[in-house]
Formats: structure tokens, C-alpha cells, sequence
């Protein structure tokens, strides 16, 4: 169902020599920057980098394209089972093959954002998914994004961390973002977009949103990504 090419990137010198390869859980609401920090940590380490929201994109573009209506569990079903899904990591760029169709921005429109928010509530779509997560952190170097890495995916994470923000400081990051990619959404819609998700995420009941037991809680609302950054990686290399 999926294949995982991974290619080592341990650099020589500097933070990307380490003891051992860790797996890093980073989680947290829409919005909070988990993507950007997750990415520049990833780079820091000379880790891979896993942004499991564009896993639940991809099959969320794969439901939209079949024309699939979100509640008809059992028709996303059958159509899983038919669908493969292939990643393919180099230099903390993650790639995505669905049925070797690669995706990418057509991922980040607001309704396969909101679609695949809806998805993410079908247990069925989630352990879907699950061996695809779990292969990639195998051999550990990496860094892993989502919504459940410390609580479901990777319970055993060497380090975890939550993230989090005030929601208006949340819609301004997601805002500033879409604006470079002209999806035309102003800032209030883009606000009751990331209301909605975050709601749905933290309600749902299989892998809610909520911080792991032995997460960091870092908020976010003052500081810059790279201060996030730093605070990681002071962490990490207590772990190493
Ligand atoms: O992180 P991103 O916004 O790309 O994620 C898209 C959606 O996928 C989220 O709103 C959430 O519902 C779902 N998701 C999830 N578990 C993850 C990653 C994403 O439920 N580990």
C-alpha cells in the first residue's frame, strides 16, 4: 500500500553529527506554525521532516477528485483499499504520490483543508494511515508533525512537544501564509477556518488533539520561529 524512500541526510559538523537519531513528535492546532518550525528543527538536525496534515490532504484530494461524499464511510473505504500512497523524503522535502500522482500545493485550497478535517474523525482513514506514519519514523532521524505524534503515531518519541498560540495570532501566521499563495481568502474566513478545524479535532474520539502526557507545552504567541527553534533544540540535545 505504501512505500517510504528515505535518503540519509546526517550532514557532517555542527548540531547534524548526533549520538543517535531521535524521533522528534511535534503537534498542535491549525495555524500555530508547526510546518515552518517543524522544517528549520528538521534542517537543524539534519533530520527528515514528516508533515502528516499533507497525508490527510492527499486523501482528502483523492475523496474530492472521486467525487465521494465525506459520510459515505464505507465508499471511502473501498476506495483506500484501492489507493496507494507513496513519500519520498530528501533534504527535509517531503514528496507525495497518491496512486503516482504526485500532489502538492493543489493540498493547501480551504476546502481539502476542511475535508480533510472532516476525514480525520474516520477511524478507518486514520489507521489507514497509520502504517504509513510509522514506517517513515522507523528508523527514527525525524522529525514528525500532526495532530497525534506524541499521543497515537509515535507513543514512544524520544522528545515531544505541543505548540500553541492565541487563535487571532494563529489566523494571522495561516493568514500571511495563504496570502503568498493567492487562494483569495480574507482574514476572517481564513479565523472560522481554523475555529472550525480545531474544533473538530479536539472533539473528536479517536486521536483527539490534545498534548501527550510527557509533551512540552511551548506557547508561541511571543516568539519567533527560530526562538521556537532554540528552545527545541535545547531539549533535544538532553536527549541525545
Ligand atoms: O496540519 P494540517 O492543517 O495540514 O492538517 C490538515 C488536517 O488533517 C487537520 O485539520 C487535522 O484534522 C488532520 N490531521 C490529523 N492528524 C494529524 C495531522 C493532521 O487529524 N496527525
Amino acid at each position: 500500500m505504501s512505500t517510504i524512500i528515505r535518503y540519509p541526510s546526517l550532514k557532517e559538523g555542527g548540531v547534524s553529527v548526533l549520538h543517535r537519531s531521535l524521533i522528534v513528535a511535534i503537534d498542535g492546532p491549525a495555524g500555530v506554525g508547526k510546518s515552518t518550525t517543524a522544517k528549520r528543527l528538521a534542517e537543524r538536525l539534519g533530520y527528515a521532516y514528516l508533515d502528516t496534515g499533507a497525508l490527510y490532504r492527499a486523501v482528502a484530494w483523492k475523496v474530492n477528485a472521486a467525487g465521494i461524499d465525506p459520510s459515505n464511510v464505507s465508499e471511502i473505504e473501498t476506495l483506500l483499499s484501492a489507493t496507494t500512497l507513496q513519500l519520498n523524503s530528501h533534504d527535509q522535502i517531503l514528496s507525495i504520490f497518491i496512486d503516482s500522482h504526485e500532489v502538492g500545493q493543489e493540498l493547501r485550497s480551504l476546502p481539502i483543508s476542511q475535508l480533510a478535517s472532516s476525514l480525520a474523525a474516520i477511524p478507518r482513514v486514520r489507521d489507514w494511515l497509520l502504517p504509513v506514519q510509522r514506517d517513515f519514523g522507523a528508523k527514527g532521524g525525524v522529525v514528525a508533525e500532526g495532530r497525534d505524534m506524541g499521543t497515537r503515531v509515535f507513543p514512544h518519541a524520544d522528545v515531544k512537544f505541543f505548540l500553541d498560540a492565541e487563535v487571532d495570532i494563529r489566523t494571522s501566521r495561516r493568514h500571511r501564509e495563504i496570502e503568498k499563495e493567492e487562494t483569495g481568502q480574507n482574514w476572517a474566513e481564513v479565523r472560522q477556518s481554523i475555529v472550525d478545524r480545531d474544533a473538530r479535532d479536539r472533539s473528536r474520539s479517536v486521536a483527539p488533539l490534545v498534548p501527550a502526557s510527557d509533551a512540552m507545552v511551548i506557547d508561541t504567541s511571543s516568539l519567533s520561529v527560530d526562538e521556537v527553534v532554540d528552545r527545541m533544540l535545547n531539549v533535544i540535545h538532553t536527549r541525545l
